[in-house]
């Protein structure tokens, strides 16, 4: 007879999504080179003045437990403002020179992109978060971006939208800001496409545009 073979969903099983999601972004070390433009001398993605990493509720529960990296924020009337979805907390770490990277939440480790999310409901691949563009080094240098981790990243959120809706839908409404932010400006902006190639979208028309 043959056997069930349960998977839990991924938010049930943190641990085993942080493993399959670890791999580095680039093949540098990439704070190295934004930190000498930020006036805190650290790097943009981990200095909590310039972004507020957000953890799922069971990333939260899971991380307390089994390490002392994370606890909630010093000053959370600084971040009143933010718009948190449901099901989800805003932590502080204890700052970078002191990162357990096993322990890094998902915010941490897809940072700077979001699952770009097509009008039509297709998850496309990876875009950047458009907040961060004067910021973020790596937003200008995608071509460093390594293959394994843009497959681990869709990987990582495949398994999320088939067990989560509302985490779906969270990433459509985002995704439709992205374009509306970009639509504003006259520009198009950069996916890094599921397929491994890298394409402009016209936001108007979400048109694609193959880059070399
Ligand atoms: S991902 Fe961007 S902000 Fe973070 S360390 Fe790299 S270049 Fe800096
Ligand atoms: S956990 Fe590490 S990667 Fe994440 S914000 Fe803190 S220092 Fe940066």
């Amino acid at each position: 007879m043959s056997k069930l073979i349960y998977q839990k969903p991924p938010l049930q099983n943190i641990q085993q999504l942080y493993t399959s999601f670890n791999s580095p972004i680039c093949e540098i070390d990439c704070g190295k080179k934004c930190r000498g433009s930020n006036p805190n001398d650290l790097p943009f993605c981990c200095d909590i003045t310039q972004a507020i990493p957000a953890l799922f509720n069971q990333e939260w529960d899971h991380l307390e437990k089994i390490s002392d990296l994370w606890f909630p924020l010093n000053n959370p009337n600084g971040a009143d403002h933010l718009d948190i979805p449901d099901g989800m907390v805003l932590r502080q770490c204890l700052g970078h020179t002191k990162c357990q990277r096993e322990n890094r939440s998902l915010s941490c480790r897809q940072f700077p992109f979001f699952p770009y999310v097509s009008s039509n409901y297709e998850f496309l691949g990876l875009a950047f978060e458009w907040d961060f563009k004067d910021k973020c080094w790596l937003i200008d240098h995608a071509d460093l971006v390594t293959v394994t981790y843009r497959q681990e990243f869709i990987e990582c959120y495949d398994q999320m939208f088939i067990h989560y809706q509302d985490v779906f839908d969270n990433y459509q409404y985002h995704s439709e800001l992205c374009r509306e932010h970009y639509q504003q400006r006259g520009e198009n902006f950069l996916v890094l496409h599921r397929n491994g190639k890298n394409y402009l979208i016209d936001p108007a028309t979400e048109k694609k545009q193959r880059q070399p």
